[in-house]
Formats: C-alpha cells, structure tokens, sequence
C-alpha cells in the first residue's frame, strides 16, 4: 500500500460500495452508500466473501468461475 501510495495513489476506508457505475459496458466508477461517486479508470475487486455481491454490481457474474456465498455486505446472515 505504501508503494501505492508513493506513485499517487489515494487510500480511503470505511465506505461501502453499493454500486459499480458503468457508461457502454465500461466501468467508470463506484457509488457508496452515502451516495457519494467515485471515479476510476479501473476496479480492483478484493472484497472477500462480498467479491460476489460487488461482482453482480458489475453485471460479470456469468464471467465467475468462482462464486462466494454472502450475497451481502454487511452481511444481513445470522451465525
Ligand atoms: C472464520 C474464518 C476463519 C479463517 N481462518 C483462517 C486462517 O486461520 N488462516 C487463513 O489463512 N485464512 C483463514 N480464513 C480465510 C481468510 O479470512 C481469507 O482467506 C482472507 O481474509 C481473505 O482475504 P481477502 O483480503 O481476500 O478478503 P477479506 O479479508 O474478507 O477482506 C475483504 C474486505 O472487503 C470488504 N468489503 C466487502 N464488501 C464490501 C463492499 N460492498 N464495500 C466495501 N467494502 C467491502 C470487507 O469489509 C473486508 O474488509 C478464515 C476465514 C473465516 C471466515
């Protein structure tokens, strides 16, 4: 992260992605819940057992050899 960091990039938490905006099948950026957007050239999906979820934001699930279980994030299951 810090040799991210070192080369311009911007590291930001606590937000959570509820959207993947697309224009003609590109991605442009993310929607968090606040509403905030987010631009970007590229997206980087590292969001674990939620990688899922985020993936049927961006419309690739059929392209998913690997598919987690937690529809969700926060996940809404009970343990
Ligand atoms: C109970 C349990 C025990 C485990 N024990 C071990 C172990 O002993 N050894 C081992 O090697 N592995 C273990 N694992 C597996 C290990 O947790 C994972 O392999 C590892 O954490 C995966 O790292 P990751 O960065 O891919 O995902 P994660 O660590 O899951 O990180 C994903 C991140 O994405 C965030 N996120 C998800 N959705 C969104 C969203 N929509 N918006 C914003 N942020 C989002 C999450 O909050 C999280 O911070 C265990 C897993 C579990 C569930």
């Amino acid at each position: 992260m810090n040799a991210a960091q070192k080369h311009g990039a911007v590291v930001r938490g606590g937000g959570v992605v509820s959207d993947i905006l697309q224009e003609k099948k590109h991605v442009k950026g993310i929607r968090l819940t606040s509403g905030e957007e987010i631009y970007v050239q590229v997206i980087i999906n590292v969001a674990g057992p939620g990688s899922s979820a985020i993936n049927k934001m961006a419309k690739v699930t059929d392209d998913m050899t690997v598919k987690t279980r937690s529809g969700t994030y926060p996940s809404t299951r009970k343990f």
